[in-house]
Parts: structure tokens; sequence; C-alpha cells
């Protein structure tokens, strides 16, 4: 088929999501999902919406949505786009603002969409690398858009809010951009700074914090002119990215946000809880903000780990590229699902 292809279609590397097993049963700590269910509420919401309604269309401007979104963030609808998860949020940012004759800075160890997002817009990506902590050194980064994930993914480490400032008001002309897919976890959110600054868009996930990556819905915020360029390249793509089904499970999520605040400190409770025993195993773990932790072991190979994890049904996730591949990206599960994977690596090194 391939000579029918348009000719950009074959030079795309894509981006290859964790692993999402059809057979056996695996304790999965590969793609940082949440290992409690969404509130009983959303379910209930989603059933309510399954009525004969579902013949018409969704409300193209997702009002209902953006409103409940808005309110959650102290912020107008107005400064709220909504997406289809937050990576068609991300490629709607690529294409809206990033295809200029600057190259896009980004962190060089980050959320491995973003080289992809480039190629695919034929933008030039400049990747700054991190300290030797595996930190953002923000200070680093010249005039130009920037985009960054906060706390970053994998390394789980998180910028605090000054610095955001600092880089927003040195380059009142360049675009930050602070995707938050992982926040809820611990971190200061930068949806503060939206309305001070007109060259900040932040953006958010239902899929981490509220347990809905299987509904896909993502939003973005950000000063309504921004958000505006968002809304013309949305319906120049797809006028309904978000459908019935999931703009009711994504108001009633935000409306029952204390739920979520217990899931949620529950998930850093076991992150916490996690994190030391690695410590008395020997691995070296990054501090993390995240519903992940980014460790390794300084006498066995990460790829190793990987495979014996895997062989006795426990996904994790491994990098195998040069200055990651000692790493494993582990996310943090129920506490049940914690144990059995430290119980694994007691059994593991043991027997080495
Ligand atoms: N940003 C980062 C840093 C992520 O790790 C992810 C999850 N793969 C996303 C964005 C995308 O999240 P989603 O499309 O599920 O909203």
């Amino acid at each position: 088929m391939s000579r029918l292809w348009s000719s950009m279609v074959h030079n795309l590397h894509p981006y290859v999501p964790g692993e999402q097993p059809k057979e056996g049963t695996f304790i999965k700590l590969n793609t940082n999902e949440n290992p409690y269910p969404p509130s009983p509420k959303v379910l209930a919401a989603i059933k309510e919406a399954a009525n004969d309604d579902l013949r018409l269309y969704p409300d193209p401007i997702s009002l209902a949505l953006r409103k409940q979104i808005a309110q959650h963030h102290a912020l107008e609808a107005s400064q709220v786009f909504v997406g289809n998860g937050s990576d068609e949020v991300l490629a709607h940012i690529f294409h809206a603002f990033f295809m200029r004759p600057e190259p896009l800075q980004f962190p060089n160890i980050s959320y491995s969409f973003y080289p992809v997002y480039c190629q695919l817009y034929g933008i030039e990506p400049n990747q700054v690398a991190l300290n030797e902590d595996f930190e953002i050194e923000l200070a680093s980064y010249q005039s130009g858009p920037v985009i960054l994930p906060n706390p970053n993914a994998p390394t789980g480490r998180l910028l605090g809010l000054e610095e955001l400032e600092k880089r927003l008001r040195a380059f009142p002309d360049s675009l930050l951009v602070v995707d938050e897919a992982y926040i809820d976890f611990g971190g200061a959110s930068a949806d503060c700074l939206v309305g001070q600054y007109d060259n900040l868009l932040v953006t958010r996930t239902y899929s981490k914090s509220l347990s809905l990556a299987g509904i896909r819905l993502g939003y973005a915020l950000g000063h309504a002119q921004l958000i505006e360029a968002l809304i013309r390249v949305k319906d120049s793509f797809n006028s309904y990215p978000v459908d019935s089904l999931a703009s009711a499970a994504g108001i009633a999520a935000l409306a029952d946000w204390s739920y979520y605040q217990s899931v949620n400190q529950q998930v850093i409770d076991n992150r916490e809880g996690l994190v030391n025993q690695l410590d008395a195993l020997g691995f070296v773990t990054l501090p993390s903000t995240a519903n992940f932790v980014f460790t390794r072991h300084p006498k066995y190979q990460g790829g190793w780990l990987y495979q014996q994890l895997k062989d006795a049904g426990i996904l994790v996730r491994h990098f195998n590229r040069p200055g990651l591949d000692q790493w494993l990206r582990i996310s943090v599960g129920s506490s049940s699902d914690c144990d059995q994977l430290v119980k694994r690596l007691q059994q593991m090194l043991a027997a080495k």
C-alpha cells in the first residue's frame, strides 16, 4: 500500500504507548493509570446520558463542560479549551502555536510525544538537557516557545511556580505551555497564573487524577485569545472531539472533586510507602510529585528488572534509550499492587 501513502507518512516515527495486554492478568504499573475507579457519580452520569439523545451531535463548543472546568479553576469558560484526551489538545497546541521560525524548546528527557508532534507538523525541536539531578533548568531556555511537563515525565520532578513565573515575565512574547498531566499528585498548579499571563497555557487530563483514561478527555487553560486559536484549529479538524458521554462524565467528575481528593491522597500515600520500600532494597529513586516513580538499581540492569517483573506478571515501563536504559518508570498502584511489586523485587534480588 505504501505507493498510495502521502510522502510524509514514510518518515513518521509514531509514539509508542505503554503495553495494554489483551491476554493474561497483569498488575499494570506501566501507563500511569489511576489504580482506583472513577467516582460512582461519574458512572451514574454516563448511564443517564446514554439515552435517545445520542442520535444528536454533541455541543460543538462543549459549553457546559467548559463552564464546569472553568469553575473548578476559578476561570471563565472563554479561558478553557477541551479535546479528546490531552494528547489531542497538545496536537492542536503544536499546530496552532509552534509552527513558527524559532525552534520549540523542551527538555531532552520528557514526554516522548513531543518529538512526534514536531515531526508531524515539521517543527524544529531544541531539546534542552536536564541537569545531573534530572531537573529542568528553565534559566537556560532562550526566547521562543517552550513546552514542559510539570511534574516532568518520566522523572516525576517538579518545578515551582516562581520559576515558571520568572520565565513568563522574562519572555512575554514567548509562549510557555505547562503540561500538568500529573499535577494533582502533590504539585502546585499554574492555573492561578492564567489570569495574569497571556503567554501561558496549562494543559490537563482526566486520564490520571480523575481515573478516566478510557473516556479520553483533556483540556487547556489560557488567555481567551490563545483559546480562540485552538478553537480555530479544532474547527478545521473535528467539530465534535468531545462526545456526549465524555462530556457528562467530565462534568460529574469535577462536581465530585472531594472523592478524587481522597483517592489521590491514597495514591500519594502509596507512592511514599513504595519509595521507602524501594529505598530499603537499594534502589535509587528520584523525588516524585507524580503518580509514578523513576528508579534504578545500581547493581541490576533496567532491562533485566523489567523483563523479570513482566515474567512475574507485573508490567512497568522501561525506556530502551541511552541515558535512560538503567531506569524503570513504575506507576503507583493500589497498596496491594505496591506490596506485590515489592515482594517480587525482594525475591528477584535475593535469588541473584
Ligand atoms: N502529557 C503527559 C506528560 C503524559 O504522560 C500523558 C500520558 N501519556 C499525556 C500528556 C496524555 O494524556 P491523555 O491523552 O490521556 O490525556
